[in-house]
């Protein structure tokens, strides 16, 4: 069998045909794409790393606290309960992840994904350096492969401590890793299996992540046109394949020029060399076509258009453009799909700015409190209980004043008024609304519960109070 029918037999690019595994070890084509691609990397694993450490108005730029249900983002402080927000957010990265795959195709995959970025400028030059470059004799040395894993876990944790700093903030890090683990085994616990599952993903499961786990390359075929930037092999040039062929004399066949003067060929330009797919991190063959596999990481071009340059032809046999491009159609760019989600998406970002700029300084939530509808007190006053739940979403601690206006001889009684809550935090308050007798003599009456912050909040919320309905002949 020969490897090209190796090739089509296979049904998933990292399994033999026997169903076991076959180990991708790609050979790096080092070209300008890779070049560009590897400032990209480093540039995005600075960040990643820094951003847990930047501040904006004294929080962190990122910080999404899962444990105390609050998440920093660029100086605003947001909680679940902000829900609005939290859709049109969400509406907003499905409509931008559409309209770049619609324009670009899957340019997250191939140069800013962390499994990329990590996996092709981390772990697999870590495997290099130990292991000595693919296609060449392996390094020799019963010491490397323990090495090599030892640099791996090294990795590993570091990656795994940036990933929780986003989630725990990097001062209960700090805290985290001066204290023995004895006393703190929960996020021990927590830390070890993040780094187990960084070392299961870039040393074990590897591209396959891509492959079979990321749901992302599945919707690919309904993401993109034909229209989209890919990454594709121009079969109208590169076929038919062959090797390189000399005519007999050992004179080279005739090469096309960049201009396009016609050139008697026997050939097509794709010598058959298999470098395109020795270098695909993902194990396939870009010139079966487009496939969900390919992350469209530009090593294909890099190895191809080296090989072309080899041989004075034109680069470019595999490269950026559209489907419809490399089979010769006239390409449009405008299309329904990158006029509509541009459309929906300055909507969704204009809610967006919107509700942020709704946002109080407070969140006041009055409910009705558990127990009887009302009470008739020894002084003749009628009494209904209400829970008043203030989050304070200042950075200093405000006190919270509860009323009652409208209502002449109308009191709030609690334990504490105005309740006093720190920055950031949540309280709710069991609290007793009282209304004079003659106040209180419809079944229900729609009253205003006012909650006053010393920082000059104010926030009025309605409530329907529980009355004895004498007057509408009940009895007390
Ligand atoms: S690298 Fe280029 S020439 Fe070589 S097999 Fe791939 S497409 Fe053909
Ligand atoms: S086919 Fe080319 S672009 Fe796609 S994953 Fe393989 S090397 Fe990267």
């Amino acid at each position: 069998m020969t490897a090209v029918d190796r090739q089509h037999e296979r049904v998933l690019s990292t399994l033999n045909a026997d169903g076991s595994r076959r180990w991708l070890r790609p050979k790096p084509s080092r070209g300008r794409f890779w070049r560009k691609r590897r400032a990209v990397a480093w540039l995005l694993i600075g960040l990643f790393t820094l951003l847990p450490y930047l501040k904006i108005n004294g929080r962190p730029v990122i910080l999404l606290d899962v444990a105390r249900r609050e998440f920093s983002l660029f100086g605003g402080l947001f909680y679940p309960t902000d829900t609005l927000l939290l859709a049109l957010f969400v509406v907003g990265v499905f409509l931008t992840v559409f309209l770049l795959t619609a324009l670009f195709g899957r340019v997250w995959c191939g140069w800013a994904c962390p499994q990329t970025v990590y996996m092709e400028f981390v772990y697999r030059p870590i495997e290099r350096l130990f292991g000595g470059e693919p296609g060449r004799t392996r390094k020799r040395g019963a010491w490397r492969t323990p090495a090599r894993y030892a640099a791996y876990l090294l990795v590993s944790m570091f990656l795994a401590h940036t990933f929780l700093a986003y989630f725990v903030g990097v001062e209960e890090l700090a805290r985290w890793v001066r204290r023995s683990p004895a006393e703190h085994p929960a996020s021990f616990l927590i830390m070890a299996s993040v780094t187990a599952l960084m070392m299961f993903d870039f040393c074990f499961f590897r591209e396959q992540t891509c492959i079979v786990a990321c749901p992302y390359g599945r919707f690919q075929s309904v993401l993109l046109d034909r229209r989209s930037l890919i990454v594709a092999y121009d079969p109208r040039r590169g076929e038919p394949r062959g090797r390189a062929k000399r005519a007999a004399n050992n004179v080279p066949l005739p090469v096309v020029a960049e201009n396009g003067t016609p050139r008697e060929r026997t050939a097509g330009d794709c010598v058959d060399c298999f470098k395109c797919v020795a270098t695909c991190p993902t194990g396939i063959d870009i010139r079966d076509g487009l496939q969900m596999e390919c992350i469209h990481c530009t090593q294909c071009i890099d190895a191809c258009d080296e090989v072309m340059e080899r041989l004075g032809r034109p680069r470019g046999l595999i490269r950026y453009g559209s489907q419809a491009g490399v089979e010769g159609e006239r390409v449009r760019r405008l299309r329904p799909r990158v006029v509509i989600y541009p459309v929906l998406l300055a909507a969704v970002i204009t809610g967006i700015f919107v509700a942020l700029s709704r946002i109080e300084a407070a969140d006041v939530t009055v409910l009705r409190g558990p127990g009887l509808p009302f009470n008739v007190l020894p002084t003749g006053e009628v009494s209904n209980q209400a829970i008043v739940r203030v989050r304070n979403r200042t950075q200093a601690e405000v006190g919270y004043e509860v009323s009652v206006p409208g209502v002449e001889g109308a009191r709030v009684v609690a334990v504490e008024n105005p309740l006093r809550v720190a920055a950031g935090a949540l309280r709710s308050e069991a609290v007793s609304i009282v209304m004079p007798v003659e106040a209180a003599t419809q079944r229900r009456t729609e009253i205003t519960v006012r909650v006053t912050g010393t920082d000059g909040f104010t926030a009025e919320t309605p409530f329907r109070f529980f009355g004895t309905g004498r007057a509408e002949g009940g009895t007390p």
